[in-house]
């Protein structure tokens, strides 16, 4: 089941959820904080700015 992130855009908060694609795709998400739904998702947050050369 992947992960997705987001960012709320009322308090600023971030956090992640677990749900599989057909979910993701219904779902309103709600932040867990402030519970709006201005809720924005983000992605690649992980290691997707690592162009590093040697
Ligand atoms: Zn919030």
């Amino acid at each position: 089941m992947p992960t997705y992130s987001y960012g709320c855009e009322g308090c600023g908060k971030t956090f992640s959820l677990k749900m599989t694609v057909a979910e993701h795709d219904k779902k309103k998400v709600k932040c867990p904080k402030c519970d709006s739904r201005k809720t924005r998702q983000q992605l690649g947050l992980f290691g997707v700015k690592t162009s590093k050369k040697s």
